[in-house]
Parts: structure tokens; sequence; C-alpha cells
């Protein structure tokens, strides 16, 4: 388990778009984290680091937001599905499996479509102080274990 702290929305972005620049095709990312935690905030960065020019905007309505980068970016945001049967509606093999980059938000709504190997990140509100922001990291498999120590590497480089 690895964690980063921030303490701006700037900064979040910026892990986010620090993983954004080396995550590689077929990567699951699973963000956690309550309403307002900085999931978006997150994805925005993942997707600048993939060198998407677009404004990234909350798929909470559309569920699957589509961004051509240097790899195809979906953007899930699970919050209003039903349950986790939904995800076969949505059709969401086509895109974890697809060669893109699939991130998505509240992806604990959805545990059970969920592949083994990915990597969990965790967004976490400090009580005391309303623009920190705990960001822990929880890679499943050897392939998230490297990504995830590529991330901190780059990010609090000495740790
Ligand atoms: P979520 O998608 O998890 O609901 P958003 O990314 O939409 O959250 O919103 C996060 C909110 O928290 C934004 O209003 C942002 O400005 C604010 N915020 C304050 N501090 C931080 C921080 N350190 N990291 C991320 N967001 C922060
Ligand atoms: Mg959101």
């Amino acid at each position: 388990m690895l964690i980063i702290n921030t303490s701006s929305p700037d900064e979040t972005e910026a892990v986010g778009a620090g993983l954004g620049s080396i995550v590689s095709p077929g990567d699951i990312l699973c963000l956690n984290g309550d309403l307002g935690a900085g999931k978006t905030c997150f994805a925005r960065g993942v997707a600048r680091g993939l060198d998407i020019k677009e404004p990234v905007t909350s798929p909470t309505f559309t569920l699957i937001n589509e961004y051509q980068g240097r790899i195809p970016f979906y953007h899930f945001d699970v919050y209003r599905l039903g349950g986790p049967e939904e995800m076969d509606d949505l059709g969401y093999e086509e895109y974890f499996y697809n060669g893109g980059v699939t991130l998505l938000e509240w992806a604990e709504l959805v545990l059970d479509v969920l592949p083994g190997e990915r990597l969990d990140i965790f967004l976490e509100t400090a009580p005391e102080n309303p623009d920190r922001r705990k960001i822990v990291l929880l890679p499943y498999g050897e392939h998230y274990v490297h990504l995830a120590e590529e991330l901190m590497n780059r990010v609090c480089p000495g740790n």
C-alpha cells in the first residue's frame, strides 16, 4: 500500500497526470472515495497524462465518456448504476479488454466485474483540512505493483 498526500486540487490532478503518462493499453484504474473526494479531479489528470486536450467532465449521468489520446481513455462513473449486472448492459467488456485505459469512479460498487489484476486508488478527505487528500494506491498483480511504484518515484522521489 502506497500513500500520497496532496494539499490542492492541482496537486491531485498532477498525481493523476503522472499516472496517465505511464499507463499502458489495457490498464484498469479503480477509483474509490466519497462525493467530492477528488475522483474526477484525479481522472482529469490521467487524461492530461494521456495527452487528451478535450476538457474532461464527470460522466455521472452519461456513465461513460470516451476520449482519444496517446491511448483511448474510457472514463466510467458507476454511481448511478443500479448494480453490477447493469455493467453488462453497458457492454463493459468492450471497454475493459480493448487496448484502452479504463478508469472507473465508484469502482467498489461494481466489484464483481472488476478484473483481479488492477490498480485500486482510494481518495480520502482529511476532516481537519478541506484541501488535503490522502491518495492510497493498492495494486493487484505484478504489472500494477510496478505501475504504482513508478508513480511513487515520480511524485515522491526518494521515498
Ligand atoms: P469526486 O469526483 O470524487 O466526487 P471531484 O473531483 O468532482 O470529486 O471534486 C473534488 C472537489 O474537492 C473539488 O471541488 C475540488 O476543488 C476540491 N478539492 C479540494 N482539495 C482537493 C484536493 N487536494 N484534491 C482534489 N480535490 C480537492
Ligand atoms: Mg466524480
